[in-house]
Formats: C-alpha cells, sequence, structure tokens
C-alpha cells in the first residue's frame, strides 16, 4: 500500500459530485495466518491479509465516505479491492441484478442535484425490476400490477412502486410539480425497501437455510458416551 494517499478522486454519494477528497482517517487490520511446518518444528507463514479503512471528507457538502480495501499476500499478484461502506446503498448488495444497481446507482448520484431527474431515474430502476422479474408487456402500471398479482410485490409495495411511477411521471412531463428533498428522501426509501424484499432478503433467507441444512447434515457428535466417561472418573 501507498503510504502517502491521503487524497483521492471519489463519488460523493451525498451530493453527486466526482470529487478530490481528503483522507481525513485510517485504520489497518493486519490479520497473519501462521502454520506448523510439517518437516521441522517451525512455524511457516502462509499469508497476511489486510482490511484498510480509510475515512474521507468531501470538500463540497461535508459529509464522509467510509472506504474499505482489502488484500491479502496468498496471491503472487495481490490485489487491492475498494468497496463504499458509507453512506450504504442498497445498490451494495450482490443479490441485486446489475442493470437495476445502475440505474438506482445513477439515480443516487443526482439526489442532491436535481429531484426531477432521480425520479426519472427511479421510474428507469422501476422499469429494469420488471423485465428482470419477466414483465415486458405494457406500460409500467401493467407491469407492475402483474407483478403485485403474481405476489413478487404484497399490496403495500405495489402502493409504493405506483407511487414512485406517478412521480416519475411527474418529472418526465415538463409541469411544475416540484421535488423538494424530504420528497426525494422518501423516493429513495421506497427504492430501497423495494428491492431489499424483491431481492436482498430472498438472498439472506437462502444463505441462512443453507446455513441450517448443512448443520443438519453434520455427524452429531456422541454427548451421551462423553457424560457417562465423565461420571465415571
Ligand atoms: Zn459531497
Amino acid at each position: 500500500m501507498e503510504k502517502d494517499e491521503f487524497n483521492k478522486v471519489l463519488l460523493c454519494i451525498s451530493c453527486g459530485n466526482k470529487t478530490l477528497m481528503n483522507k481525513v482517517a485510517s485504520y489497518e487490520n493486519k490479520v497473519e495466518d501462521w502454520t506448523n511446518c510439517e518437516y521441522s518444528n517451525q512455524q511457516e507463514l502462509l499469508g497476511i491479509s489486510y482490511d484498510i479503512w480509510n475515512l474521507y471528507f468531501c470538500p463540497v457538502c461535508h459529509n464522509v465516505t467510509l472506504e474499505l480495501a482489502q488484500w491479502e499476500t496468498y496471491s503472487s499478484y495481490p490485489k487491492i479491492v475498494y468497496e463504499i461502506i458509507y453512506p450504504t446503498t442498497i445498490s451494495k448488495s450482490h443479490a441485486v441484478p446489475l442493470p437495476i444497481k445502475n440505474a438506482f446507482e445513477a439515480a443516487l448520484k443526482v439526489r442532491h442535484l436535481d429531484g426531477a431527474i432521480c425520479a426519472l431515474s427511479i421510474r428507469r430502476t422501476l422499469e429494469m425490476m420488471c423485465k428482470e422479474e419477466g414483465e415486458i408487456k405494457g406500460n409500467l402500471y401493467e407491469k407492475l400490477t402483474a407483478l403485485g398479482k403474481r405476489g413478487v410485490l404484497p399490496p403495500i409495495l405495489d402502493k409504493m412502486a405506483s407511487v414512485l411511477r406517478t412521480l416519475g411521471n411527474d418529472a418526465a412531463h415538463a409541469g411544475d410539480k416540484d421535488f423538494p428533498p424530504e420528497l426525494v428522501s422518501s423516493m429513495i426509501e421506497f427504492t430501497e425497501i423495494i428491492l431489499d424484499y424483491v431481492y436482498v432478503l430472498p438472498s439472506k433467507l437462502a444463505e441462512i437455510q443453507s446455513d441450517i441444512d448443512k448443520e443438519k447434515t453434520k455427524p452429531e457428535t456422541d454427548v451421551t458416551k462423553v457424560e457417562i466417561t465423565d461420571l465415571s472418573t
């Protein structure tokens, strides 16, 4: 890692500007992986893994961005993987399909710049979700209704999506509809809830279920035997 890396051009999710940010704090967690060598009694270092948290300050909106840089020395060509941990967005979840993620990311980038453009991007995110879920016929209203009928969206989320669709339409037609920050925040929140329900929660559930199934198939240790031995001593 370069130790003199104090500034970085980053996209600030809070204000939507791509700007040079100052690194104001950094913390490194280093984990060494040692093993007993088979032939000598010596310990052998298999590799080292690093987690480095960097906190950057946006000079435009005065909010912070937390970046996690991870790398390890196990491979011959170590590669640093960067991830933005804060501000959190649902689009970071691996469960959300890429076209939907990109569309939502576009909405987040402009949320503080232009509420109407944000509403349009959210409408597009919903279009992408319908397509991903196999609804390609008709307008967005018909597609969302179809998703509701199929149970992909429960009634409350169907209503949320319907509100977002209407706001997206208002944004598309050059009316005098205002998009104040509170409304934009609610639109983002609604979209996150919808994507959470359709993609993130089922994925988490599947992970937990898979762990439970693995536990079930593990051979059970003979607890009775251990207890009996203990009593006899
Ligand atoms: Zn900013």
